[in-house]
């Protein structure tokens, strides 16, 4: 039987190219998003991949939105924590809406999409979860305090989780990306980005592929001593 891999926010983006290389490698996927219909159904019938649509910042739907997938489908095997939005501004223009969003949505679905799949995972002992971070949250970034909170706060679950979950064999890894030429980072004025490229030694942003190909070395059984880590994926942009 294939292995199940759940990939959040997976129907565009960095989200999609995993699906794709998952399904590449053999897995049984699915993808879930947050209302881009459109792109959703485009997606699905390109690849196969079903799509669910729902929003990983609410618990509930979470909870049961993985029952139906695993009912549908079987256990999820591989969950990838990929799906996140930017509301950016300086703190002073920053409302609590806009804080409290980007918390939930990139931070707080990590805890409700583990929630809903480690205890399946500890009882059938083989499980990973992927949780994609970001080179903000490792360095900072003016104008993203929620974001680059968010994603910091993902690397710090990231290790705790890894520690519970080691016995049971499920490994928790972080993936950061750097700049990923993505619809994420289209909204980032033209002048701002050619400043970012000049600060990427490989001299190019990266594509979405390039972070599909971490995460499936993480995903994979073989990556069994692998956990509690941060692959930093970004063209040597930030190195620590
Ligand atoms: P995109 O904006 O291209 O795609 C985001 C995906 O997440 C979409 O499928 C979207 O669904 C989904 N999504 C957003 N909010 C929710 C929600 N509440 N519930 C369910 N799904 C949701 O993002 P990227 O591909 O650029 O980014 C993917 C991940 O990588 C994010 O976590 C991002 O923070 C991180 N990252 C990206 C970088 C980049 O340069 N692009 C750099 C570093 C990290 P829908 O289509 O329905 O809106």
């Amino acid at each position: 039987m294939a292995r199940v891999a759940l990939v959040t926010g997976g129907t565009r983006g960095i989200g999609a190219a995993i699906c794709k290389h998952l399904k590449d490698d053999g897995y049984s996927v699915v993808a879930n998003y947050a209302g881009n219909v459109e792109k959703a159904e485009a997606f699905s019938q390109e690849t196969g991949i079903p799509a669910y649509r729902f929003d990983v910042s609410d618990y509930d739907a979470c909870q049961e939105q993985v029952a139906a997938i695993e009912e549908a489908v079987g256990p999820v095997d591989v969950l990838v924590n990929n799906a996140g939005i930017t509301r950016d501004g300086t703190l002073m223009k920053m409302s609590h809406e806009r804080w409290q969003d980007v918390l939930d949505t990139n931070l707080g679905s990590c805890f409700n999409m583990a929630h809903a799949v480690f205890p399946g995972m500890k009882d059938r002992k083989f499980g990973r979860i992927i949780n994609i971070g970001s080179i903000n949250g490792q360095a900072g970034q003016y104008g993203q305090a929620n974001y680059a909170a968010a994603k910091s706060g993902i690397h710090g679950f990231t290790k705790a989780l890894a520690q519970e979950g080691a016995r049971y064999g499920i490994t928790v890894n972080a993936v950061a990306p750097g700049y990923v030429d993505t619809d994420m980072v289209a909204a980032v004025p033209e002048d701002v980005l050619a400043k970012i490229v000049a600060r990427i030694p490989v001299g190019r942003l990266g594509k979405a592929g390039d972070i599909a190909r971490g995460v499936a070395f993480l995903a994979a059984d073989t990556a069994d001593f692998i956990t509690g880590s941060t692959m930093s994926i970004n063209g040597g942009q930030h190195m620590y």
